[in-house]
């Protein structure tokens, strides 16, 4: 059952809406534009893998998907909960904003315009795509332009499914998305990253959580508290 925010939780949501989040923002065009120059960016690069594909190219894309999860999992454990030089940006959004924003006790939106908490800025489209774009570019040197391109393709997938499953672990639970089996696991595995005392301990995977399945890292239930209650530390 989802409680109201709590007073700071509630201080610092008024405080963001009216210092940080732009007048003239609209939640659903911020969804309308991730929604159609995602899905265009990845259509153009399946045309283009098309046009010399081979079956031998397939193990590109569940290769593409692992390195994706990885990467996922490091940026989330790493620069997104610790402060790094040069990305500095990632952590003031994730941990000083959106973590501020939504907690345990208040995963849901209030309204649209708190997609902005939530959604990567639309400039960020650009910087991960660009990214991408270039290693898909050294992909097809070794690969051939049908290994670069689907590269590319199942990259851009991954930020865009990343994007998805995000906004839905954050909707209200009233929401039919918000009850899919699926959806509904994943939910709870965030909403205990949301909790502070979890936060920099579990559940870093917001796709899926196999590199926290990996690195033991991985908590439905409350391990993390037990296990710092038995080192005798009291959590954060
Ligand atoms: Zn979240
Ligand atoms: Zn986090």
């Amino acid at each position: 059952m989802q409680q109201p925010p709590d007073h700071g939780t509630q201080r610092f949501r008024e405080q963001y809406r009216s210092e940080i989040l732009p007048a003239g923002y609209s939640g659903w065009r911020h969804v309308a534009l991730v929604a159609v120059v995602g899905p265009a960016v990845i259509a153009a690069a399946l045309v283009l893998a098309s046009r010399s594909w081979r079956p031998a190219d397939a193990w590109v894309v569940p290769a593409t998907l692992l390195i994706a999860n990885l990467v996922e999992y490091l940026a989330h454990r790493g620069p997104m909960h610790h402060r790094v030089r040069w990305l500095t940006l990632l952590h003031l959004r994730h941990s000083s904003r959106h973590h501020r924003y939504f907690t345990a006790k208040a995963m849901t939106f209030e309204s649209t315009r708190d997609f902005h908490a939530v959604l990567f800025p639309p400039v960020l489209l650009l910087f991960f795509g660009g990214i991408a774009a270039l290693l898909g570019v050294l992909a097809t040197l070794l690969l051939g332009t049908a290994g670069g391109a689907l590269f590319f393709a199942t990259s851009m997938g991954y930020y865009l499914l990343y994007e998805v499953l995000h906004f839905l672990y954050h909707v209200p639970p009233q929401w039919a998305v918000a009850r899919l089996p699926g959806v509904r696991w994943l939910a709870q595995l965030h909403r205990l990253h949301h909790d502070p005392p979890h936060m920099l301990l579990c559940n870093f995977n917001l796709v899926f959580p196999l590199c926290d399945w990996v690195a033991g890292t991985l908590d439905s239930d409350q391990a993390p508290q037990r296990a710092l209650q038995e080192k005798g530390a009291s959590p954060k």
